[in-house]
């Protein structure tokens, strides 16, 4: 079928990688292009020898040129942005330079502020389309399962969804006092930031953690979660008509809260710069240096996750609640591609929503949000590639 260029190779590259490989009928070939190349090359290694053809490439993504010297050398379908979300604009930028398909998992942030918003990159709609080229936006877990997930309520269960909770549990152990389980900085950015939910057509902002529920999970039991503000829920309160409410909620063990808050409090989680003998430095980007790798927990987590929504509204005049959820367990990640479920989480539907792109199943030309497309194709690949989803018409509610 065609060619993707993988940029970045952490964590949730190195299973879309893998997923790629698995998917060698669409990815006939794929260049992996990140600013360590030694990294690109160990996953090729690895994964030589299939029939998905394999070739790496040094880039910094930061720089517009560089990427389009690559990608008018490599000539992909389509681009994947498994880098940082720092580079989602310059690398939507070299697409548009040379006219080639743009896929992310998360939405744009300025490095000086910790701000989840889509407005950014929905500036590029009319470049995009006018372009004649297609951007699928969070093509990940959360978002991008959540959002499909979304549309397949919203498609066959729902003449009108009015409350939606999205609830993402990791019941994963690590055994280290402390480690993050993506990118710290980012999860960091993410947890210390104030939490928000979308109500009656207003953003309702609340304190870091102020809301806490208990939550029965399927398959893992009760769990803290705590209200936290995501980006989805800015495209789903416009592409969801009519809903009323869409909250978020997040899983942490008291031990991470702790940890998390003497880090805070010391001032180790703060995104701006200090000068520390004589050189600038951002206390984040250090704190990820000394934490453990999130692609080194693969072989030391086990439990499970579980991250769905729960939909209420009503189909044919009468009230109906509904659960869509995922099921992943950490060690089973382990063994089939060497990471754990976050990353493989958020790998699987990457290569999909590329694999959407590449077959022409979803098409533009424009700037989407997952949940603009429909769901039916990529649910069969949830089911097809890892993530098999499950169903309950009588779940506990969160009050
Ligand atoms: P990692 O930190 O493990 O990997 C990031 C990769 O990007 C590294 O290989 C890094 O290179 C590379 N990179 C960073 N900056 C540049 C640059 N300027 N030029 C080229 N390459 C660069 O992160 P993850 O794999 O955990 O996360 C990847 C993305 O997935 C992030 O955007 C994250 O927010 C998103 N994500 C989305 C989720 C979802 O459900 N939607 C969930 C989890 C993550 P180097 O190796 O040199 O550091």
């Amino acid at each position: 079928m065609g060619k993707a260029l993988i940029i970045g190779a952490g964590g949730v590259a190195g299973v879309a990688i893998h997923k790629c490989c698995q998917n060698s009928d669409v990815f006939e070939e794929i260049c992996i292009a990140s600013r360590t190349k030694s990294k690109c090359d160990a996953y090729a290694q690895k994964l030589a020898g299939g029939k998905t053809k394999i070739t790496t490439a040094q880039v910094d993504a930061d720089d517009t040129k560089a990427l389009i010297a690559l990608i008018e050398r490599e000539k992909p379908d389509v681009v994947l942005n498994l880098a940082l979300p720092y580079q989602d604009l310059t690398i939507m930028d070299a697409c548009l330079a040379t006219r080639t398909n743009y896929v992310d998992t998360a939405n744009y942030e300025p490095l000086d502020t910790a701000k989840f918003e889509y407005k950014w990159q929905w500036a590029y709609r009319e470049k995009f389309k006018e372009a004649g080229i297609t951007a699928l936006l969070g093509s990940g877990f959360d978002p991008g399962v959540t959002g499909v997930f979304c549309a397949y309520a919203q498609k066959h269960h729902f003449d009108q969804i009015d409350y939606i909770d999205i609830l993402d549990a990791n019941a994963g152990d690590h055994g280290y006092p402390f480690a993050t389980n993506f990118n710290p900085e980012i999860n960091i950015r993410e947890v210390t930031a104030n939490g928000s939910y979308y109500e009656n057509g207003k953003e309702v902002i609340t304190k870091p953690m102020e809301i806490k529920r208990v939550y029965n999970f399927p398959e893992i039991g009760k769990r803290d979660m705590y209200l936290l503000h995501h980006e989805e829920i800015e495209s789903l309160a416009i592409n969801i008509k009519g809903v009323k409410r869409i909250r978020f909620f997040m899983t942490f063990s008291e031990n991470y809260l702790n940890h998390l808050k003497v880090l805070q409090n010391v001032g180790m989680t703060s995104i701006e710069p200090i000068d520390f003998e004589g050189k600038q430095i951002v206390p984040l980007q250090f704190l990820k240096a000394v934490l453990p790798d999130p692609a080194s927990l693969g072989p030391r987590t086990k439990g499970k996750t579980n991250i769905g929504c729960i939909f209420r509204g009503k189909k044919d005049g009468k009230d109906k609640t509904y659960y869509l959820y995922n099921v992943c367990d950490h060690q089973e990640c382990y063994r089939e591609v060497g990471s754990q479920a976050i990353s493989y989480t958020t790998g699987v539907p990457a290569m999909i929503g590329a694999a959407m792109l590449m077959t022409g199943t979803w098409k533009g030309p424009g700037v989407f949000n997952i949940e603009e497309f429909d769901p039916d194709p990529f649910m069969d690949a949830l089911n097809q590639f890892g993530l098999p989803w499950q169903e309950s018409f009588d779940p506990e509610l969160v009050d």
